[in-house]
C-alpha cells in the first residue's frame, strides 16, 4: 500500500493529437462538429462528404481556426471510391488511427408504399452496408494504428422504434449489431468497436421539422427538455476514440438527453 502513495493510476493517454482521424458525411451537422472537435483537440482530420463543396467548407473552417484538415468527396455507397479515398487519407496522415462512421439520411416510408422496396434498398446501402465498406478499407491501417478506433453511428432508433421509418430503424439495429461483432472479432487487434446512438439533434436530417413541434416534442418526450447540438455528440465520439478508452469496445452509447430512458 505505502509503495502505491504517491502513484500514478495510469498512464493511459486522454489526448487524440496527432491522431489520423477520418469521418464520413462531415460536411454537415454532426459529422462537421466532429471534425471541429478532433481538430480542436489536435487530431489531424479528412473531412469527406458526399457533397465536395460541403467538405472543403469544413476543411476550410477548420484551417481558418488553426486545425490541420483536408476534404474530400466521397459517396460512401460507392464501393470503389471508398477504397481509393481511404488509401489516400492513409498516404496523407501517415497512418489512420480512427474512422468516424457517420454519413446518413432519413429513409423510410409505410410498409405498403409503391416506393418501399427502393427505399429499403438504398436505406440499408447507405446507412449499414457502407460501413462495412468503410471499415474493410481503414481496417489494414487501423491495424498499423497504436490505438485503432471505429466509431458508428446509430441512432435512439437502434434500440427503439418509430412508425413509417422501418429501413431507417432496420439500419441503425443492424449497426449496433455489426458494431457488437466486430468488437469481438477484433478485440485482439487492440482495435475498438463502438456506436454512439444520438437522440433528436439540430441537424440536416431534422432541419425540416418545425421549430415548435421540436420544442414540444422535446418537452414530452426528452428529460431535458430541448433537441441535443451536434457538438454534444461529437464529444460521445470523442471519447469513445481517446487511447483510454481501451477496454470500452462493443458499446452502444446513448447520447439523447435521457429520452430512451424515459418512462413517463
Ligand atoms: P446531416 O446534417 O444531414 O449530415 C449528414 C451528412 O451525411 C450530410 O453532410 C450528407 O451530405 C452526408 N451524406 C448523405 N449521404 C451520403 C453519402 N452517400 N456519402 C457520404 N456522405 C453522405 O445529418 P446528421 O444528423 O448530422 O447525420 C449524421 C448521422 O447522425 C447520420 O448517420 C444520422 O442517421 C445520425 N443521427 C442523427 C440524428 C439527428 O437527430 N440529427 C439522430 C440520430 C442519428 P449531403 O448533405 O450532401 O447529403
Amino acid at each position: 500500500m505505502t509503495g502505491e502513495v504517491g502513484r500514478r493510476l495510469s498512464s493511459l493517454s486522454r489526448s487524440v493529437e496527432g491522431h489520423v482521424v477520418l469521418v464520413t458525411g462531415a460536411g454537415s451537422g454532426i459529422g462537421r462538429a466532429t471534425a471541429h472537435l478532433f481538430a480542436d483537440e489536435g487530431a489531424r482530420v479528412a473531412v469527406t462528404d458526399l457533397d465536395a463543396a460541403s467538405a472543403d467548407d469544413v476543411a476550410a473552417e477548420v484551417t481558418a481556426t488553426g486545425g490541420d484538415a483536408r476534404a474530400w468527396a466521397l459517396d460512401v455507397t460507392d464501393a470503389a471510391a471508398v477504397q481509393e479515398v481511404v488509401t489516400e487519407v492513409a498516404a496523407w496522415g501517415g497512418v489512420l488511427d480512427v474512422l468516424v462512421n457517420n454519413a446518413g439520411a432519413a429513409a423510410g416510408h409505410p410498409i405498403d408504399h409503391d416506393d418501399f422496396e427502393e427505399t429499403w434498398d438504398l436505406g440499408i446501402d447507405l446507412l449499414l452496408t457502407s460501413l462495412t465498406r468503410t471499415i474493410r478499407a481503414a481496417l489494414p491501417h487501423l491495424r498499423q494504428a497504436a490505438a485503432g478506433r471505429i466509431v458508428n453511428i446509430s441512432s435512439t432508433e437502434g434500440v427503439g422504434g418509430s412508425a413509417n421509418m422501418a429501413a431507417y430503424t432496420a439500419a441503425k439495429h443492424g449497426v449496433i449489431g455489426l458494431t457488437r461483432s466486430l468488437a469481438v472479432e477484433l478485440g485482439e487487434s487492440g482495435i475498438t468497436v463502438n456506436a454512439v446512438c444520438p437522440g433528436p439533434i439540430h441537424t440536416g436530417i431534422t432541419s425540416a421539422i418545425p421549430e415548435e413541434m421540436k420544442v414540444k416534442f422535446a418537452r414530452r418526450a426528452v428529460p431535458v427538455r430541448r433537441y441535443g447540438e451536434p457538438e454534444e455528440i461529437a464529444h460521445g465520439i470523442l471519447h469513445l476514440a481517446l487511447p483510454a478508452s481501451s477496454y470500452i469496445t462493443g458499446h452502444a452509447l446513448l447520447v439523447d438527453g435521457g429520452m430512451t430512458i424515459k418512462n413517463n
